[in-house]
């Protein structure tokens, strides 16, 4: 498999981007990754690159998005951050990677038992850790229920999970609201901005179309 080109690159639409990703899972599920040589597309890409969608994700070692999406050299553009929000410098890295570099998708991907969420819910407070973990909180309120406070916290694997759903919504908007070079990307078809799950148990991404 040959790295993405200036035309093939062209020939992509935000939603045939949104299937590329939606068909890597599905190989990375089956285990039918496809065949490429990285050294190959490090020599393909030596002059330039060409990549079909920008990813926000968790650092988590088991959520990598080139893995999970069986991408290669040249492929994505990947920005991780613990508990993947949004600031200033993230949304600076997908302004350049979508309107500098013509990405066509930006998916920001949470995922199940994510380490970030369950320190938000259980208002952790360690070192810089704590400035981070004030980022997510928005979403910790934002999950009305349950209201018993005794079952909002990470032992309720259910509530951190509704939390990280609720944190990739609330980072779309967040996306929307303070970025107009992305904002107007997507008002004039330019882009997708969507959001997903991966679920650290099976290797699978749940995208939110709606
Ligand atoms: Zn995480």
């Amino acid at each position: 498999m040959k790295a993405l080109t200036k035309e093939a690159q062209a020939d992509i639409t935000p939603q045939i981007a949104l299937q590329l990703l939606k068909e890597g899972n599905e190989r990375f599920q089956k285990k039918h990754m496809a065949a490429r040589d990285l050294l190959d597309q490090v020599n393909d890409t030596k002059s330039g690159q060409f990549p079909f969608a920008t990813i926000l994700s968790c650092i988590d070692s088991r959520v990598s998005s080139e893995l999970i999406f069986d991408q290669g050299i040249g492929d994505i553009f990947s920005a991780r951050v613990a508990g993947n929000f949004v600031n200033e410098d993230i949304l600076g890295s997908m302004e350049f990677a979508s309107k500098l570099a013509g990405t066509k998708l930006v998916l920001v991907l949470g995922h199940t038992a994510c380490g970030a969420v369950k320190g938000a819910c259980d208002d952790a407070k360690l070192g810089n850790l704590t400035a981070l973990i004030s980022k997510i909180k928005p979403a910790v309120a934002a999950v009305t229920e349950p209201t018993d406070p005794t079952q909002r916290n990470s032992k309720n694997i259910d509530f951190v999970n509704e939390v990280a759903v609720k944190n990739v919504h609330m980072t779309i908007d967040n996306i929307r609201s303070q970025s107009e070079v992305l904002k107007e990307m997507e008002s004039n078809g330019e882009i997708i901005i969507m959001g997903g799950m991966y679920d650290i148990s099976n290797g699978v991404v749940t995208f939110f179309e709606n």
